[in-house]
């Protein structure tokens, strides 16, 4: 098993059908203890308890640095070490630039952007005390495209952010033998997009997607995996794309 004796972070894990908690029971199969943090608490607890009773769920609003602090706090109390953090949590909003107001813009950013930099720097003290850790974030192909085929131009910057966020992270942090990588998906089925797209619309986003077909929860899980495992040990800094081919 991959990840034998690990634990791991996953934000953002409490959705049935979404990319953290798919990410979670691949972790959970590969032998790691998770612990899930999300806005939804008892969609945490819930999301937990399905994998194992070694799991745990924890609510935890990663805008709030005092929260982000308070659930590592808890994950160290019952894991005793955290070997992997992922950065998953996120939202999206479907509108124009020109309809962006402020408030709109910060929460973007916050979920999005500062939560990333929040939970890491949650983490990182340990990590940086054991010599060891990964940290995996998301992003998305809004961030490379330039615009988002669902999310707004407030979405793509957030997401652009939490490339450069990674990066220098991945710099810093290389010496302590801690990896900080990024994930780029395309279009994912999962709640943040049921039921916005048409037919028609579907039709069109696949005439794009070289590899014909939506991505599933699984494709980016796939790819944590390989970023929480020792198959990436030389692997920081790193960009992956989760797409289908969508820019090639
Ligand atoms: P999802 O809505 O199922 O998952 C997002 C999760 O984040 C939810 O469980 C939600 O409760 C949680 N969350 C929201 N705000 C939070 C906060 N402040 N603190 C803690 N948790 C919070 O959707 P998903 O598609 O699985 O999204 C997961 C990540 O993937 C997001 O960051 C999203 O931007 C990113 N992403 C998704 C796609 C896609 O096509 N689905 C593509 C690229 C990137």
């Amino acid at each position: 098993m991959l990840l034998s004796g690990k634990t791991a972070i996953i934000s953002g894990g409490a959705g049935p059908r979404g990319i953290g908690f798919a990410t979670a029971k691949t972790f959970a199969a590969q032998g790691a203890r998770v612990a899930i943090l999300d806005l939804d608490e008892a969609g945490a607890k819930n999301a937990a308890a399905q994998l194992g009773s070694q799991h745990i769920g924890i609510g935890c609003d990663v805008t709030k640095k005092d929260a982000c602090d308070a659930a590592v706090a808890s994950v160290l109390k019952s894991f005793g070490q955290i070997d992997v953090l992922v950065n998953n949590a996120g939202i999206t909003q479907a509108i124009k630039v020109w309809d962006i107001d402020e408030k709109s813009w910060d929460r973007i950013q916050e979920v999005n952007l500062k939560g990333v930099l929040f939970l890491s720097q949650a983490v990182i003290p340990h990590m940086r005390s054991r010599k060891s850790g990964s940290i995996a974030c998301i992003s998305s192909v809004s961030a490379q495209r330039g615009g988002g085929i669902l999310g707004g131009a407030h979405y793509s910057a957030a997401k652009a952010g939490v490339l450069g966020l990674a990066k220098a992270m991945a710099r810093e942090l290389g010496n302590d033998g801690v990896r900080v990588n990024s994930v780029t998906p395309g279009l994912i089925q999962t709640d943040i997009n049921a039921g916005k797209i048409s037919d028609e619309k579907k039709v069109e986003i696949l005439a794009g997607i070289p590899l014909n077909r939506l991505g599933v929860p699984q494709d980016v899980a796939n790819i944590f995996l390989f970023l929480a495992s020792d198959l990436s040990s030389y692997v920081t800094g790193a960009v992956i794309d989760v797409n289908g081919g969508m820019l090639i």
